[in-house]
């Protein structure tokens, strides 16, 4: 008898992320020949810039083949470290910093570290649905929180779901998949609120260089020393250098909890991949100039976008202040009974268009598409929508 397969509670409903797998349906059409716009991807379209790819070059002919410390190359945290206190304006010093496998690895130790069952972690909707997946794996509960449009985190919504068991609240400015940047003011309460509850902040900072309005961003790790013993911070190089696929992240938290993360990876991962952290070392400390020339190039094709669903009747979007999204509203495009996933699908089967359904962020109603995306592509893909929506 073949031996029963049996899953561990904590991941018995666990599923592959539902953007990546829109993504991988989408590229297979692709292979197959078939000129599918894919609007999903949360990654930009240009390559990884080339001093970067050079340096992991020269780390490769240098010999840097071999294991590293688990918590990252020491002159990467110092780096991180000092951007941190430059650029976010957080008191980080090297040895509070820890190099993981993207953002997405990190935010999955973090919560590790602090949950178990029992505890709740408020997570603000729309959100990316990997947070909620995360929680369940620890064993805790995730604490839903409708936001409504412009989808904006409050201090006074995140009070109402405060309870004896609040342990972290989830914070994603700019946000994916709404792309809204929380002021400071409100950074500044949802600290204060963090202080006096005594929950963490779990802060995932991936879109930061990404904001197209006068919005200051605000790390709520900057704000005062006490909401700098409790939050993590989590950052990554993938959105910011194009880096997706080297998969660098970092997290800065108060030394106990770094150093307790470093110990996490040390057990499950060793740490990150050493060329791919030579190649970060220059994405951190070289020029910055690919990073602003890649947010006026998606400052323009943020406009492209919301000028072109202006022309769609039907639909309706709150332009996203930061990220590379639009969470479009569909409600009026949907037949009777029909879903946003089912509404995606026969967009992607009638006009070979992929866009993710609002399903994927607990947004039914919505769909979310991506303009890191080439202007050309963005231009057919919103006329096969537009086509879309009038042949309702
Ligand atoms: N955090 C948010 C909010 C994201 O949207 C994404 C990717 O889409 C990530 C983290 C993942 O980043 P990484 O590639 O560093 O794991």
């Amino acid at each position: 008898m073949p031996v029963k397969i049996r899953f561990s509670k904590r991941v018995a409903r666990l599923s592959a992320s539902p953007t990546l797998a829109l993504d991988t349906l989408a590229k297979e059409l692709q292979s197959q020949g078939k000129r599918v716009i894919n609007l999903t991807a949360g990654e930009p379209d240009l390559p990884t810039p080339v001093a970067i790819r050079l340096a992991a070059k020269k780390a490769l002919d240098q010999g840097h083949t071999r294991y590293q410390p688990a918590a990252g190359i020491r002159p990467l945290r110092t780096a991180i470290a000092r951007k941190l206190k430059l650029q976010n304006k957080i008191l980080a010093s090297w040895d509070e910093v820890v190099v993981g496998i993207g953002a997405k690895q990190l935010l999955a130790a973090a919560l590790f570290l602090l949950c178990q069952e029992g505890d709740e972690v408020i997570v603000p909707i729309p959100t990316w649905g990997t947070f909620i997946s995360q929680v369940h794996l620890t064993g805790a509960t995730p604490v839903l929180l409708r936001l409504k449009e412009p989808f904006i985190l409050t201090a006074k919504e995140v009070e109402k779901k405060i309870s004896p068991k609040t342990r972290v609240l989830i914070v994603n400015s700019p946000a994916n998949p709404t792309g809204a940047v929380i002021p400071g003011e409100e950074i500044g309460r949802l600290v204060r609120l963090a202080t006096k509850h005594k929950f963490f902040i779990l802060s995932d900072e991936t879109y930061e260089a990404f904001v197209y309005e006068r919005i200051k961003l605000v790390s709520p790790a900057a704000v005062s020393e006490s909401a700098r013993k409790q939050t993590i911070t989590i950052n990554t190089l993938s959105k910011t250098y194009a880096m997706t696929g080297w998969r660098i992240g970092y997290a800065h938290a108060p030394k106990v909890i770094a150093d307790k993360l470093m110990a996490f990876n040390s057990q499950t991962t060793s740490g990150t991949n050493s060329l791919a952290q030579y190649a970060a070392l220059e994405a951190i400390t070289g020029k910055q100039v690919t990073v602003a020339r890649m947010r006026r190039l998606f400052k323009g094709r943020r406009k492209l976008v919301l000028d072109r669903l202006k022309q769609i009747p039907g639909v309706s979007v709150i332009p996203p202040a930061g990220a590379f999204y639009c969470l479009v509203n569909i409600h009026k495009l949907l037949k009777d009974g029909e879903t946003s996933s089912q509404w995606c699908e026969r967009l992607l089967e009638n006009q070979k268009v992929a866009v993710v359904p609002g399903e994927a962020f607990m947004a039914p109603g919505f769909m979310r598409m991506s303009f890191a995306a080439a202007g050309a592509d963005l231009e057919t893909g919103l006329n096969r929508i537009k086509k879309f929506a009038r042949n309702l």
